[in-house]
């Protein structure tokens, strides 16, 4: 948790997938969101917190949630369900995640009497996840690495607005791919990366994924399971909030279908379509948070397709620094045994959250949407289908005000955002030039 990134460049994965039974995941029923989070979590997390410190850890990560249920699920239609991940301090899911991993690495820190230097790289929304979850605390800097001109408002205020002096939003020249290659970079910097003790809570951090396993249990569970199968659809970019779910999966959550969504940035699809994974040039869409070529978590489930064969996998990340890889026949029989996909293009997102108010009176954010437009198309009215709702249709209002003419209000606890003053740098794509600036404006 406290490293991220491996130092071979790797990522982390557990060496073996803890089981829950049957009769486990039927004791869920009924539980608080923070019980069943403890359940799931708690047999990845060994000796390095007590029970108590670990609950601790969680019962404050979801206190400012503004939704007692935490992840309630609505219902859109017979058999399809969308599970509201948007209830957190900025509004998208990553805060299940970000708020968890501020508490634990507040209490792994002090104990260690450690100092860290976060840098993040985001497309929007880890960004402004992570400056929630670590701003003010004591032991932390963080700096946020954000492609300038290419998020939203609302995603950019909730960066550049914070006062504590250990919070750094830095706007890069360049786009999220951009961001993502110098955080790497600068991880593989060793001597860098000990003088300034850097961490990464980027979606590649392993505690991030574990964090997202629990809502795919809670809301499971609560239509049903174990002795009822459902399918999940998810919005994805990253891979990350899918890959939690093939882990529920692994853990012996029922699950029949996972369905991977794209916008028009589409690799992803094409991919699981059995068309290799090849680079091309990010489009900005009006789900930017998933405007991405080189999906990071997705190394992850190659290493289980190829049989946790990392020699494999790290030929094919070799071979993606020049443009993309094939991927061999077992492996993507592996993939597809496990993964579905379907992508939507701008005029079916924005038909979506029009046709989703019309029928449900739900506004859906755009990445939301692209989750619903692909579950729709495949889903099996035998199965109920749950589309993880990312983040709050008034984080991009602009998208949704077009494909509705409802302007989406901001939940009246954060409805100041617009008149609190922004505090950014803008940074060029430049690798020296930003451990400089990092080195330079660190507190700690
Ligand atoms: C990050 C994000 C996604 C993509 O999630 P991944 O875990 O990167 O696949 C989708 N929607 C929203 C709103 C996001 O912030």
């Amino acid at each position: 948790m406290l490293t991220g990134l491996a130092r071979d460049g790797g990522l982390y994965v557990p060496a073996e997938i803890p089981q829950l039974s049957h009769a486990d995941i039927a004791a869920m029923a009924g539980q608080s969101y923070e019980e069943i989070a403890y359940r799931v979590m708690r047999p990845y997390v060994g000796d390095t917190f007590t029970d108590e410190e670990f609950r601790g850890c969680i019962d404050r990560a979801y206190a400012g949630f503004g939704h007692a249920a935490r992840a309630p699920l609505k219902q859109l239609d017979q058999g399809h369900f969308l599970l509201e991940l948007f209830h957190g301090p900025t509004l998208a899911f990553k805060d299940f995640a970000m708020q968890l991993i501020g508490q634990l690495f507040q209490t792994a820190l002090k104990r260690r009497g450690r100092k860290v230097t976060i840098v993040g790289a985001t497309s929007g929304d880890t960004g402004s996840a992570a400056i929630e979850a670590f701003r003010g605390l004591d032991n932390v800097d963080v700096f946020i690495l954000y492609p300038h001109g290419r998020v939203s408002e609302v995603q950019r205020r909730q960066m550049t607005t914070p006062v504590e002096s250990n919070v750094h939003a830095l706007a890069l020249e360049g786009d999220f791919d951009d961001c993502q290659a110098r955080l790497k970079d600068m991880f593989n910097d060793f001597e860098f990366r000990d003088e300034v003790g850097l961490a990464g809570v980027n979606s590649i951090n392993w505690a991030r994924v574990l964090a997202q396993v629990v809502y795919y249990f809670s809301s499971a569970v609560s239509l049903g399971a174990p002795q009822q199968k459902v399918s999940f659809t998810v919005p994805t970019g990253n891979f990350g909030d899918i890959f939690a779910g093939y882990i529920a999966k692994r853990m012996g959550l029922p699950i029949d279908k996972l369905v991977v969504a794209t916008n028009q940035n589409d690799i992803l699809h094409r991919c699981l379509s059995g068309q290799g994974y090849h680079k091309g040039d990010t489009i900005p869409s009006i789900s930017p948070s998933m405007d991405i070529q080189v999906s990071s978590n997705f190394e992850r489930a190659l290493f289980d397709a190829y049989d946790r064969d990392g020699s494999a996998v790290a030929q094919l990340m070799d071979e993606l620094k020049s443009g993309g890889f094939d991927v061999s026949q077992g492996a993507m029989q592996v993939l597809q045994d496990h993964y579905q996909s379907g992508r939507a293009s701008e005029a079916e997102t924005n038909a979506q959250i029009s046709a989703t108010l019309q029928a449900s009176a739900e506004l859906l954010c755009p990445h939301s949407a692209v989750g619903v437009k692909v579950a729709e198309e495949r889903r099996d009215p035998a199965v109920p289908m749950i589309t993880l709702a990312t983040a709050h249709p008034a984080k991009f209002p602009a998208a949704v005000e077009d494909a509705t003419g409802v302007h989406p209000p901001l939940p009246p606890r954060m409805s100041d955002l617009y008149d609190r003053s922004e505090r950014l740098t803008r940074v060029p794509n430049d690798l020296a030039a930003l451990e400089a600036h990092i080195r330079e404006n660190r507190a700690s």
